[in-house]
């Protein structure tokens, strides 16, 4: 199963990837990204590909 990893000490907060995931798996907590709903992420890669900070990684997980 995909999951989006953000690096913390490289998020903004711009929130660009909360508003491009397309199943709401991210949020802003404490003006960093989060995954919330990590069981709905499909490993689209649409976050990870419109972070301008190259904060975030998909990794793969059973
Ligand atoms: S797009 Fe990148 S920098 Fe912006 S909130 Fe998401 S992880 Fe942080
Ligand atoms: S890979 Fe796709 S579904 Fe998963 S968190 Fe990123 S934008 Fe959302």
């Amino acid at each position: 199963m995909p999951r989006p990893i953000i690096n913390e000490d490289e998020c903004s907060g711009c929130g660009i990837c909360v508003d491009t995931c397309p199943d709401s798996v991210l949020e802003l907590v404490d003006d960093k990204a989060e995954p919330v709903n990590e069981d709905d992420c499909t490993g689209c890669a649409s976050c990870m590909e419109e972070c301008p900070m190259g904060a975030i990684v998909e990794v793969e997980e059973d």
